[in-house]
């Protein structure tokens, strides 16, 4: 396992490679960001795909799914500030947190917005998520494939020409040099980075008894008939989570340090309570905690140094989040022991090493850390 020099993201992480100097590929989406992209031009290349869009639309230009967190928010400001009629669309988490319930009905109200809050049949979700943790150690893969297929399919079959999503994760977190410059949010892109395992709907048909009518929302349909456009905001505007942060705030979005999940970000993931397992899980399989990316972020900003961010996961450990595990098992009427045992079934042997004693990770960022 090796670390990058300039921030403090690990190999192991899906789409980071380290170059010759030990540099990392989101640190090079972040050199893109502040050297290579013309952005100026993109946002330009913006103001034609907005033209082309409202040109085509015939009820609202597009969707914007959103989970009413900051992004969603500065997504729907951005979008407003185009010209374009927005449709909100959000996956209904079955553990909304209150505060991501006020920030939803707030974002609707303060920034006028229709919006359609999509649920999904609340035990559907549930023998999913237990399908899919003990099948490949991810409660995240339902939640992942729902809110992807929820606002392509009513984009296909509203007839509303285009989807906004977010951040262009692989140029934030790391990706090839070819998907840090994309704009796409196709299907190639979801079958690579979707966190769908490389499976789709149809592949937990009969699992936990789920049947083809319960998968339905989880699909994503093709249409040859009607192509809608699918693209990262984060691809014409510089993404800066605390800038965008500062003006969802401006409009009413809130956030405390009592909200605060998984990582180093109260402002971040606030709006589901099964999230933070999902972060966590990625200790198990990758050897590393949210604090990890958070803090890298931070480092690139210019805003910590290394050193610093060295310090403060020292400082905080591993942070399971117990409260979520319980609200999860007791979701799914198992003892906590089950959470435990799946979890246990997916350490990465490759990542780390039983010394007889105690599991440890060979090379840690931090050698004198505390293993038991
Ligand atoms: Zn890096």
């Amino acid at each position: 396992m090796r670390y990058c020099t300039q921030c403090i993201l690990p190999d192991t992480r899906p789409g980071i490679r380290l170059d010759e100097n030990g540099v990392c590929t989101a640190c090079h989406g972040h050199r893109d960001k502040e050297e290579r992209i013309d952005w100026p031009a993109r946002a330009a290349a913006f103001d034609t795909l907005v033209a082309e869009t409202k040109a085509r639309a015939t009820s609202y230009d597009c969707i914007v799914p959103v989970s009413g967190g900051k992004d969603s928010w500065y997504q729907i400001i951005m979008a407003r500030k185009a010209g374009l009629n927005v449709l909100a669309v959000t996956w209904r988490t079955p553990a909304r947190t209150a505060i991501g319930q006020r920030n939803l009905e707030a974002m609707i109200r303060n920034l006028a917005v229709d919006h359609i809050d999509y649920t999904i049949d609340p035990d559907v979700e549930r023998r999913f998520m237990k399908a899919a943790y003990e099948e490949r150690g991810t409660t995240g893969l339902p939640m992942h494939m729902a809110l992807f297929a929820i606002p392509i399919r009513l984009g296909i079959q509203l007839r509303i020409p285009l989807i906004l999503w977010g951040e262009n994760p692989q140029l934030e977190y790391g990706g090839s040099e070819l998907e840090r410059l994309s704009d796409r949010l196709d299907a190639d892109w979801l079958s690579k980075h979707g966190c769908l395992e490389s499976t789709d709907a149809d592949h937990w048909i009969g699992k936990e008894g789920l049947t083809a009518a319960n998968m339905l929302a989880y699909r994503v349909p093709m249409d040859p008939e009607y192509e809608i456009r699918s693209v990262f905001l984060g691809a014409f505007f510089k993404w800066n989570s605390f800038k965008n942060t500062e003006v969802a705030q401006e409009y009413g979005f809130e956030y405390g340090k009592q909200d605060l999940k998984t990582g180093t970000w109260d402002f971040a993931d606030i709006d589901c309570d099964f999230i933070s397992l999902h972060h966590f899980l990625k200790w198990y399989k990758f050897g590393f905690t949210r604090a990890f990316d958070t803090l890298s972020v931070q480092i690139r900003y210019g805003m910590i140094t290394r050193a610093e961010a060295i310090a403060e996961i020292a400082q905080r450990g591993v942070e399971i989040p117990e409260k979520d595990i319980a609200a999860f098992c007791k979701f799914q009427g198992q003892p906590e022991s089950w959470f435990w045992e799946i979890a246990e079934r997916f350490r990465n042997r490759d990542v780390w090493q039983w010394d007889g004693d105690v599991w440890r990770i060979p090379d840690f960022l931090i050698p004198e850390w505390s293993w038991k």
